[in-house]
């Protein structure tokens, strides 16, 4: 009961306003060391496994992106919250299953995990059906890897291209989560690339581990969880 996941799972409410400031700080001075401009990356906290308590302090510290990787996880937490705090922009940051996708759609401001065809054209029937536009991003499988979601790295700009001419969608960017154990450099440097011959400007890219190296790599979104709400329970945190 002692393990270091049970005593950052109870962080306090004190400790993630304290993360939450002190990841801002390193973003700020990852992109002065880039020579970027301020404000020019988007953190987007994942409170994914996190319950609704534990995410109150992100929203009280000012926090108002926030990233979910199940659909009906999101849909538990979120509408309470956002009767709370009318500002929130949700991303679905996880896999996503046609058969999701209304509920995703009806619930979520982005969506980052686009990567093949049919959920492609089941996103644009269902936010036409709802009248919803999204921002989107595909997401590529930059170090091919079989158990990964994302489209392949040589499918990536054909895709894109068909999202918006058969599908009718506005890519914004995209989004790759490197290999678990891999210098993540050469996966941001394949990413960027890539975005820059689809013609998309957005670059989902870094996490707790290496935002750092992301914000070098050009990332104008990064995805961070346990440096803000502690550690997951490994089996769910996918
Ligand atoms: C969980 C998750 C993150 C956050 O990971 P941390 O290492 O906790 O910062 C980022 N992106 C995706 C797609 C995730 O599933």
């Amino acid at each position: 009961m002692n393990s270091p996941e049970n005593a950052s799972k109870t962080a306090t409410e004190a400790s993630i306003a304290e993360n939450l400031k002190t990841i801002r700080q390193s973003l700020a001075l990852g992109l002065s060391e880039a020579k970027r401009d301020a404000g020019s990356v988007t953190l987007v906290a994942v409170s994914k496994t996190f319950s609704a308590e534990e995410i109150l302090p992100a929203l009280h510290e000012g926090q108002r992106i926030f990233g979910e990787n199940r659909v009906q996880e999101a849909q538990s937490k979120w509408p309470l919250l956002r009767e709370k705090f009318a500002d929130i922009e949700l991303h679905l940051i996880g896999p996503l299953q046609s058969n999701k996708t209304a509920e995703a759609v009806a619930l979520f401001d982005v969506i980052q995990t686009v990567d093949r065809e049919k959920i492609a054209a089941t996103i644009a029937t269902e936010m036409q059906r709802l009248g919803r536009k999204l921002k989107l991003f595909v997401q590529v499988n930059t170090g091919d890897e079989e158990q990964k979601a994302g489209i392949a790295p040589s499918e990536a700009v054909a895709f894109v291209n068909r999202c918006r001419d058969v599908h009718g969608l506005d890519i914004a960017g995209l989004m790759c989560i490197p290999p678990f154990n891999e210098n993540p450099g050469p996966h941001f440097a394949l990413l960027r690339k890539l975005a820059k011959d689809a013609g998309v400007q957005e670059l989902s890219m870094g996490m707790s581990g290496d935002f750092d190296t992301a914000i070098q790599f050009g990332a104008t979104y990064v995805r961070v969880g346990s440096a803000i709400f502690g550690s997951r329970p490994p089996l769910v945190s996918a």
